[in-house]
């Protein structure tokens, strides 16, 4: 199953990527986690990308492009894979269109998750995250079991560098400026499911999970990470 992870930065697309990832074994592939491991090894890709997502510009598409056409080509993707950031820009789904189709396969879903702007910027500014693990937290909607440690690993969460209000604000206007016109393409095109992001955290991935007619157990994410999936999901 190719899936692809729509929505404005901050609506918890990241999060909910995350729990598809597990209940349907498929990579998710986010390009800001891809672009912040280049930021950290210091690679010469990674010098570029960190101007960038400093002030809350796009990353060029080339370097996007081909960052991800590399990794959707590894193995682990033969079953499919999640992308969580990735297109951004027309550009970028052409590439993924003709990169697929030259395999014979083809995007399967969009997720489109959506939020008002003042609920983003409420989001963003709480939000929290595991440097080692890079599982999400909030402060108010989605708190670890201890305070400022992660549940996976208990490392200290820390709060991004881009996720100030100024910097979401910039972030929010390139989304409508330059994203929304990709999400016509892809109504388009393909099927698109779209889901209003909900305060909690499981109510979101529940819908998400019943739009995607996949079988839901429990009322946690914990339960939900491990539901057995129907015949032909994957
Ligand atoms: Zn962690």
């Amino acid at each position: 199953m190719i899936l692809i992870m729509f929505g404005a930065p901050g609506v918890g697309k990241g999060s909910q990527a995350r729990f598809l990832s597990e209940a349907l074994q498929i990579p998710h592939i986010s390009t800001g986690d891809l672009f912040r491991e280049n930021v950290a090894n210091r690679t010469e890709l990674g010098k570029l990308v960190k101007i960038h997502m400093d002030n809350g510009s796009l990353v060029p598409d080339e370097m996007t492009i081909g960052l991800i056409m590399d990794r959707i080509r590894q193995a682990d993707c033969k079953q499919g894979f999640i992308l969580d950031g990735f297109p951004r820009t027309i550009s970028q789904v052409e590439h993924l269109e003709k990169s697929l189709k030259a395999e014979m396969r083809a995007i399967d879903t969009v997720v489109n998750i959506t939020l008002d702007d003042a609920k983003i910027i409420d989001r963003v500014t709480g939000r929290r995250i595991c440097p080692s693990c890079n599982s999400v937290y909030h402060l108010a909607y989605h708190k670890p079991y201890s305070v400022g440690r992660c549940n996976n690993c208990t490392t200290d969460l820390v709060q991004r560098v881009d996720d100030t209000e100024s910097t979401v604000l910039r972030r929010l206007q390139v989304y409508y400026a330059q994203t929304e016109p990709v999400l016509s393409y892809l109504r388009d095109r393909y099927a698109v499911v779209d889901v209003v992001s909900e305060d909690d955290i499981n109510d979101t991935t529940r819908k998400i999970y019943s739009s995607l007619d996949l079988a839901v157990h429990g009322a946690s994410n914990k339960d939900a990470r491990y539901m057995r999936l129907p015949s032909g999901c994957a």
